[in-house]
């Protein structure tokens, strides 16, 4: 698991995080080949599909506008999953992200918590811990193996270059 760092009661109170204004949008969470089997079928969880480019397929939020990821629990903003959420989740508000050729990593600013702390230690010192996890060759290997989750996002701030190539 990644290390977390927003605060629990920044991410109860969002209504941005698993909604979607589009059924096919670009920030849909993308699966890890191994996760692809992890939530399908599974005893207690709500149905979920997966698309051919290995998003989680999304569904009308009944309680509202556009479209949700079906793994969230609407009434209390929960995940169902929370405890073994997909890569891409926990990476979140951060995203790799293809810049042509190059893989950059990014943030999305829409985060209140980033927003509100963009130049703190605390976001200086959990980019510093991430960069060296991303850039561990376990994890470089993983990004390579699965190519979709690095996607060309827009409106997100660049933090780095990650370099998946090296040695
Ligand atoms: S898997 Fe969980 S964290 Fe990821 S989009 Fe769905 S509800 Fe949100």
């Amino acid at each position: 698991m990644i290390k977390q760092l927003i605060p629990q009661e920044y991410c109860l109170k969002c209504s941005g995080c698993c909604r979607f204004s589009e059924e096919n949008s670009v920030w849909s969470p993308c699966l890890l080949d191994e996760e692809v089997v992890s939530f399908i079928d599974k005893p207690g969880l709500p149905a979920v599909s997966v698309s051919v480019d290995k998003r989680i397929c999304l569904v009308a939020n009944t309680k509202g506008q556009g479209f949700i990821c079906p793994l969230l629990d609407i009434k209390d903003n929960k995940c169902r999953v929370y405890q073994e959420r997909p890569f891409e989740c926990q990476l979140y508000p951060f995203l790799i992200c293809l810049r042509g050729k190059k893989v950059h990593l990014t943030v999305d600013l829409n985060c209140p918590y980033v927003k509100e702390n963009l130049n703190s230690p605390q976001l200086k010192e959990y980019i510093k811990y991430l960069t060296d996890y991303l850039n561990q060759p376990k994890q470089r290997k993983l990004l390579l193996e699965n190519p979709q989750i690095l996607q060309a996002y827009e409106e997100v701030l660049d933090i780095m270059e990650l370099d998946l190539t090296k040695e």
